[in-house]
């Protein structure tokens, strides 16, 4: 589910996505240069990998559940055994 919270506009057009507070550090994230057009067909129904390919997958990953990939990582430590 997307975790936008709102958007910013940039000088050349893009967008800075404000996502939701982050359950791990409680501030909102945030992912510039996103395509208007992009987030709009991804808030529509569109995979996300297919319409916003040239962002970091941490970007993409913080626009789908909010939370900074650092944050996931103290969150939900990798597990030790393995
Ligand atoms: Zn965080």
């Amino acid at each position: 589910m997307p975790a936008v919270a709102r958007t910013e506009d940039q000088a050349d057009g893009l967008l800075t996505v404000i996502t939701n507070t982050c359950p791990g550090c409680r501030h909102p994230g945030r992912v510039p240069n996103v395509k208007p057009a992009a987030l709009k067909a991804w808030l529509e129904g569109a995979h996300i990998q297919d319409v916003m390919p040239e962002l970091p997958v941490a970007d993409r990953e913080l626009l789908i559940s909010g939370m900074h990939s650092d944050c996931f990582d103290s969150l939900f430590p990798p597990d030790e055994d393995a």
